[in-house]
């Protein structure tokens, strides 16, 4: 047996199941990005790129925030993202996976438990695997399975505190979290209620504050904003209470031991959050092309979901990933998910509906789809 033996053996097993994985070129119209906004590619932050390099931003930070990487540009980004979604605090992170696996792994203390909705985001399962609590699922949005799961801990004696993971919207069915009647439960059990805000911040919500706008501030509340999608850059937010901020900055080690974001690229967050303020036309525009998908997507007996995120379920891996390449093949850059991102049995074209197309593409996409499925 040769030493990469075992990895090539999985490789090959992932293939015959039909779930091998491979990178592809973006070619073709954008029905698979998360570029909701239509910002990654703007000239408003291609601009700012270009400003903050002309006034001397530095584009790397060079070192951790603790030591040498704390930079002008992460703190201001920060004191104006807490202003501007309503949050006592914020902490700015390299990646939206890397915040998740911060929040779970750090915040949670031995002795407390986490529920988790079943579906929330790989990024949690990572950070609750590293972390300290107990944890255990609920049924998809089943607020009553939440208070159970909580209930039944308290009867075994469970006394530390309760987290409560979900998302607000679903990034593989763009369903919507039951929020109210979450923040009740968290309320009323003593929960903390942490809630991934990556797909509706930008898109939902007043200012495109997100589904939790009005939960913000709380201080039972955690929010994850991520800056890769709607926000057309990289990077996310942790919004809470200071306390949290300030016990992720002592306690967290993705945060201490990681060389801090770009600060050209906090700069250029910056100006996509005053982009989200000064621009409700963009959001306006998203809503309209989403009545529109829905429309088109009803036709074919698919569900409509009013999200940017339109799930048309086939099934079987194979199948999904074939139908994908004749979209593809077509000048329709729709992308198959297999599991393990979605359970085994759901594979899916994720269809993601965004400014980089408008309704003509939308029609001609629904109409394809119509004849291959
Ligand atoms: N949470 C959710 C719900 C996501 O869909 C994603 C991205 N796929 C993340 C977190 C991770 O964010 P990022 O891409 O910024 O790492």
């Amino acid at each position: 047996m040769t030493t990469l033996e075992p990895l090539e053996t999985d490789l090959w097993r992932l293939g015959e199941a039909g779930r091998r994985r491979t990178l592809r070129p973006r070619r073709g119209h954008d029905l698979a990005s998360n570029d909701y906004l239509g910002l990654a590619g703007s000239d408003r932050l291609r601009q700012a790129v270009s400003e903050a390099l002309a006034r001397g931003v530095p584009v790397g930070s060079g070192g951790s925030r603790l030591l040498r990487g704390n930079a002008e540009e992460h703190e201001q980004l920060e004191e104006q993202a807490a202003r501007f979604f309503g949050a006592k605090s914020a902490l700015f992170l390299g990646s939206g996976y890397a915040a998740n696996v911060l929040i779970l792994a750090t915040l949670p203390q031995r002795g407390d438990l986490v529920i988790h909705d079943d579906l929330v985001h790989a990024s949690v399962h990572e950070g609750m695997r590293l972390g300290r609590a107990e944890r255990t699922a609920f049924a998809h949005n089943d607020v009553e399975a939440a208070a159970d799961a909580l209930a039944s801990w308290r009867r075994s004696g469970g006394c530390g505190i309760p987290w409560i993971a979900v998302e607000s919207l679903y990034s593989m069915d763009g369903d919507q979290a039951p929020l109210a009647e979450l923040a009740a439960l968290a309320e009323q059990e003593g929960a903390m209620l942490v809630i991934d805000e990556a797909h509706a911040t930008g898109v939902f919500g007043p200012d495109g504050r997100g589904l939790a706008a009005d939960l913000e501030g709380q201080d039972n509340v955690v929010t994850l904003r991520t800056c890769g999608k709607a926000l057309g850059c990289e990077g996310a937010f942790i919004l809470g209470p200071s306390t949290v901020r300030d016990f992720l900055i002592n306690r967290g080690r993705g945060f201490i031991f990681s060389t801090a974001p770009s600060p050209l690229v906090a700069a250029t967050v910056s100006e996509a959050l005053c982009v989200l303020r000064e621009e409700p036309e963009r959001r306006e525009r998203l809503h309209a092309l989403l009545r529109h998908a829905d429309r088109e997507l009803t036709k074919l007996g698919l569900a409509a979901t009013g999200s940017p995120i339109q799930p048309v379920i086939i099934g079987d891996d194979r199948r999904t990933m074939e139908v994908a390449s004749e979209l593809q093949e077509l000048g329709f850059d729709v992308r198959g998910i297999r599991p393990p991102t979605v359970p085994a049995g759901a594979s899916r074209l994720r269809l993601s509906i965004t400014l980089n197309v408008d309704n003509a593409v939308i029609t001609d996409v629904a109409t394809v789809l119509g004849k291959l499925l």
